[in-house]
């Protein structure tokens, strides 16, 4: 059985004290609203980790994690964080391949597996991020782009090492925008991408794989989202600086 997760993303957003009162709240609600069978993980910025970790605690099923990690063990690589130093302050999950890394940081397909090798050599979950750009998108050639992306960065890896992979497609358009794919969409894509995954790993493999939706995902359309077969919950940006938000699209399963 595949895991349901719920991976919050807060980007470069939020000073020290807006992050303890946001984790706060959602701790709180967390445990209020006695949330079962989803696995919650925050991915605050770096500097948040340790404050973040404390509030969090040992809360079950509410996990941290990181937004990026390096792609080498340590050295002199200033402004890098290493998985770790990740794993030292409690996370128990990084995103990879974000595409806005992807994009502002030019991170390749190449890269991104020295990071999902150096997230799984530290004990931390890789959520791989994948998707497409509006044009790939416009041409119809979407989903031959995104199974290359998988085939160039995860399909290297051992059996072992892969089943220990969370995927996250986020149509590029989609990101911020407002715009949300249709759950059909999702639904398309995700089956596409499993079905890819099988292909290499095995069927078994693949449907224990979790493949979460991201791309403008709120209380509002979630539940749609995450009723579709193939959708396993979602990664979600904006709407997860706002606890209730949050916790509205965790409830949504
Ligand atoms: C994201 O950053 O991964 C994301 C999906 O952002 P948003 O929900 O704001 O579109």
């Amino acid at each position: 059985m595949r895991k349901k997760i719920v991976a919050g993303n807060w980007k470069m957003n939020l000073t020290f004290e807006e992050g303890q009162k946001l984790t706060t709240e959602i701790v709180n609600m967390y445990k209020d609203e006695n949330i079962k069978d989803v696995t919650v993980v925050l991915n605050p910025p770096f500097v948040h980790l340790f404050s973040v970790k404390k509030l969090v605690g040992n809360t079950p099923n509410l996990f941290l994690g990181g937004q990026n990690c390096s792609d080498k063990a340590s050295g002199a690589f200033t402004g890098e964080t290493s998985a770790t130093m990740l794993k030292s302050f409690g996370a128990e999950y990084v995103i990879i391949g974000h595409s806005e890394r992807r994009e502002y940081f030019k991170e390749s397909n190449e890269l991104l597996t020295a990071k999902v090798k150096q997230a799984l050599e530290n004990g931390l979950t890789p959520i791989f991020c994948c998707g497409e750009p509006l044009e790939i998108r416009e041409a119809g050639t979407h989903e031959d782009y995104v199974k290359n992306q998988l085939t160039e960065s995860l399909f290297g890896l051992s059996e072992e090492d892969f089943a220990k992979i969370v995927i996250a497609y986020e149509p590029i358009w989609a990101i911020g925008t407002g715009k949300t794919a249709s759950s059909d969409q999702a639904q398309e894509m995700h089956k596409a991408l499993r079905d890819h995954l099988a292909s290499k790993y095995g069927q078994e493999a693949a449907d224990n794989t979790s493949i979460l939706y991201g791309g403008s995902c709120n209380p509002a359309n979630a539940k749609d989202i995450f009723s579709k077969a193939d959708v396993d919950g979602g990664l979600i940006g904006g709407a997860s600086l706002k606890s209730r938000d949050f916790m509205d699209i965790i409830n949504s399963f």
